[in-house]
Parts: C-alpha cells; sequence; structure tokens
C-alpha cells in the first residue's frame, strides 16, 4: 500500500504546477492503492471523493506547494477512516478484567505481557491469568514474560477449565487488592466453532470490562476476515494490530477498522516487552504515507531515556562539546528503548533502507569496544587521537585501524551535523523546515 500511495504522491511532488488531469489521476491511484489493501471498494471512492473535494476546495492547484497539500489531505483522511482520535482502554472496575482473544501465534500472550508491563508503569497493579488450557508451554511463556516486567502470573497447570481458572484469578486479584486482570487465552491456528463457544462461554463467565482482539497484521485479507468473524460472536471493544514491524504497512488497520468498526487500541511493533504503543490513527496515517512514525519514536525515546542525562547531553550538543562519553552514554541509552531495527524503521526514509540489513544490538560491539580502550583524555578530545594512538586503541578493543578510523570519521561528520543544525536553529530556519 504504502509503495502504491507513494508513487500516486511523487506524480504531484515531482511538480511545482499540477494541472486538474493530474488530481484527477493521482485520486485514481490513491483509489486503486486503498483498494488492493483490502479496503471495500464503496469505502475507498468515498474516502477518495472527498479528498478530491477538499483538494479542489482548498485551492491545491494553485497553493505554492501542491503536492504536500495534498498528502496532508491524504492524511487526514486516513486519520477519519482510521476512527480520528486514539481510544485508551477502560480500565475502572475492581479489578478491571481485560480478556485477550485471537488466533494462535497473532501474539496475545506477548500481548498481555506488554500490557501488564504498560500498565504497571502507570503505577497500576496487575494480575495476569494464564487460561490457555491447550499448550502446557503457554503457560512457561506467561510465566518468563510476567518474571521479565515483575507482574505475577497466575496458573493451574492441572486445571482443564479456562472459565475456572479465570475465575479464580480474579477471585485471588480481588482478595490481594490487584487492580487489573489480564487473562492470557488458547487461540487455534484458524477459527473453528469449538474455538469461538470457548471464548464465547468465557467472556460470558467473567464479563470482562475490556475484550481486546489481537491480530497480526502480516495476514492481509484474512486479519481482516478473522476480525469480523470474532467481533459478530465476541462483539469485541478493540483491536490490537501485532507485528507492524515486519512488511505489513496499515492496510490491516484502515480495512479492519472500516469492516469491524471497532477500535484499534494497541500496536505491536516486536518481541521485546517496550515494543507496544498506543494507536494513533493520524500516526498510523503519517506510517502509511511513508512520512515514518516520528511522534512514536520520540515518544519511546522520552519514556526510555534518562531525563536529567538527555538534558546534560543536549546542552552540550548545543555548545558543540559533544564527546565519545556523551556518544557511549547515548548508545547505552538507545539499547534500553529496545530493538534498533524497529526503533530506526520508524525514522522517516529509513524503514525501506534498513530493511534488509542485518543490524542488532550486537552492532553496536565493536563500537562500544573502541571508546572503552580510548583513554578519557581522548574521549573529551578525539582530535588528538593519532597513528600510534588509534594503534593502541585499536589493539585494546579487538578491532582494527580501519574501524577506528569509520568511527573517529562518523563522529565527526556527526559533529559537524550537530553544529549545522545548531547555526540552523538559532537562525530559526530549523523551526522553518519543520513546520
Ligand atoms: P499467541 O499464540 O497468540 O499467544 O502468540 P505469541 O504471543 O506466543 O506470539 C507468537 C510469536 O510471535 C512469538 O514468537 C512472538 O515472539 C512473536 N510476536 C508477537 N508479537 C510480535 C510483534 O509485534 N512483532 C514480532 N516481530 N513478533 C511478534
Ligand atoms: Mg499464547
Amino acid at each position: 500500500l504504502q509503495d502504491k500511495l507513494n508513487k500516486a504522491i511523487k506524480t504531484l511532488k515531482g511538480q511545482g504546477r499540477i494541472t486538474e488531469i493530474n488530481v484527477a489521476a493521482t485520486i485514481k491511484e490513491v483509489r486503486r492503492a486503498l483498494t488492493d489493501a483490502d479496503v471495500n471498494y464503496k469505502v475507498a471512492k468515498e474516502i477518495t471523493d472527498r479528498i478530491r473535494d477538499k483538494a479542489l476546495d482548498r485551492k491545491v492547484l494553485i497553493s505554492v506547494e501542491p503536492g504536500q497539500l495534498f498528502v496532508k489531505i491524504v492524511q487526514e483522511e486516513l486519520t477519519e477512516l482510521m476512527g480520528g482520535e486514539a481510544q485508551g482502554i477502560n480500565i475502572k472496575g475492581d479489578p478491571a478484567v481485560m480478556l485477550i482473544a485471537g488466533l494462535q501465534g497473532s501474539g496475545k500472550t506477548t500481548f498481555s505481557g506488554k500490557l501488564a508491563a504498560y500498565l504497571k508503569k502507570q503505577g497500576r497493579s496487575v494480575l495476569l491469568v494464564a487460561a490457555d488450557i491447550y499448550r502446557p508451554a503457554a503457560i512457561d511463556q506467561l510465566k518468563v514474560l510476567g518474571e521479565q516486567v515483575g507482574v505475577e502470573v497466575y496458573a493451574e497447570p492441572e486445571n482443564k477449565n479456562a472459565v475456572e481458572i479465570a475465575q479464580n484469578g480474579i477471585a485471588l486479584a480481588r482478595k490481594t487488592g490487584k487492580k487489573i486482570v489480564i487473562v492470557d487465552t488458547a487461540g487455534r491456528l484458524a477459527v473453528d466453532e469449538a474455538m469461538m463457544q470457548e471464548i464465547e462461554a468465557l467472556k460470558r463467565a467473567i464479563a470482562p470490562t475490556e475484550t481486546l482482539f489481537v491480530v497480526d497484521s502480516m495476514t492481509g485479507q484474512d486479519a481482516v476476515n478473522t476480525a469480523k468473524t470474532f467481533n459478530e460472536r465476541l462483539n469485541f471493544d478493540g483491536v490490537v494490530l501485532t507485528k507492524l514491524d515486519g512488511d505489513a504497512r496499515g492496510g490491516a488497520a484502515l480495512s479492519i477498522k472500516t469492516v469491524v468498526n471497532k477500535p484499534i487500541k494497541f500496536i505491536s511493533t516486536g518481541e521485546k516487552m517496550e515494543a507496544l504503543d498506543v494507536f494513533y490513527p493520524d500516526r498510523m496515517a503519517s506510517r502509511i504515507l511513508g512520512m515514518g512514525d516520528v511522534i512514536s519514536l520520540v515518544e519511546r525515546a522520552q519514556q526510555a531515556f534518562d531525563e536529567d542525562e538527555s538534558k546534560r547531553i543536549n546542552a552540550k550538543m548545543r555548545k558543540n562539546q559533544f564527546d565519545f562519553d556523551d556518544f557511549l552514554s547515548q548508545l547505552q541509552q538507545i539499547k534500553k528503548m529496545g530493538n534498533v531495527k524497529d526503533l530506526l524503521g520508524m525514522i522517516p526514509g529509513m524503514g525501506k533502507m534498513i530493511k534488509d540489513l542485518d543490524i542488532d544490538n550486537d552492532s553496536f560491539k565493536p563500537i562500544e569496544a573502541i571508546i572503552s580502550s580510548m583513554t578519557p583524555k581522548e574521549r573529551s578530545r578525539p582530535d588528538i587521537i593519532d597513528g600510534s594512538r588509534k594503534k593502541r586503541i585499536a589493539n585494546g578493543s579487538g578491532t582494527s585501524i580501519t574501524q577506528v578510523n569509520n568511527l573517529l570519521k562518523q563522529f565527526d561528520e556527526m559533529r559537524k551535523m550537530m553544529k549545522k543544525m545548531n547555526t540552523m536553529q538559532s537562525s530559526g530556519k530549523l523551526n522553518k523546515m519543520m513546520r
């Protein structure tokens, strides 16, 4: 979907001036891209008609930057199509009960752990309940995740009655004063009647505050069909879209919202416990349009970053005093934020570039080793690093002189870039660019 929309919009972006024919052709491309992404034809026509009207209304044709204005209009319409505002989850109740439903492998157990961590971070007391009675391994999986995020897991490995387990878990939460219970359930590989009856019975028995349907965004049209079936039987409250770190770029988000008319509440973008974001329709629209999910990236960065440390480093950047110690500290902070590849994928234009690249957190190891082999003086004043020092650093870090040279060169370029940004910022140019 992204590629197709990009192509459509490129037609416009490439031209300083556009004609009415251009708009019509672009609208047609956008419509085709939407229907290709499983958006119902009628909906796709409606939205593109609205885009055309708005485009004419706002005089896209004679505006200074027709392409950009057009992109903005498409983005607004996509945002509207995906629900407009972000929708939170309801956590009122004593305890509030979250029922997690979906097919096997969709990411229910992983999401249960993430949701527990997310709520715990907000200062709430959470109990995880393992109600997957078919796979003993699923109980262990949840226990491992619970331990990882510091949330208690309730399980009854011998009990084959999911309703009983869930009810006992809720009773335990009430007794121990836990405010939120997350019930992880069993799924099947495909929709079948027995599973539907089971999850229906579970919902009836525990009357959850929120029933969340988890779906793998990589499964395309199947995701939409599965959502439809589950919604007919469960009348769930919200959708969790998983594996958005893969190739899927939001087609599923567009279609599911249209077909079941339930809000998407969370998106999951990786296997790590931190890789969970509240779903913002406007950000997803930007992501679909290939602008990158910059705001999510910034928010996640803020969560993981030590604020004082960031302030200190920012001040040094402004004064052009950024050195290798700061660089090392930043690397360590980035690693705390989760998988590097997930994060880089959110930077505009990066997604495509790094898709085939083999980056993981280990890629930083040689860099860290090199910096660790520098003396404090070398770290703060890299310009004193001459040939013999380079040799010593390479030996000490188990790298080569070429690797040391590369790092020094990259670091120098980074500093130059920072300097440039500083002058732009102070002259107000950067602000203009960001707008
Ligand atoms: P369940 O059967 O529905 O409970 O699914 P699991 O939570 O066990 O997840 C199935 C597989 O998908 C596991 O290997 C997870 O690590 C992986 N997974 C879950 N969510 C994501 C995600 O957002 N991105 C990626 N890349 N993998 C995920
Ligand atoms: Mg599971």
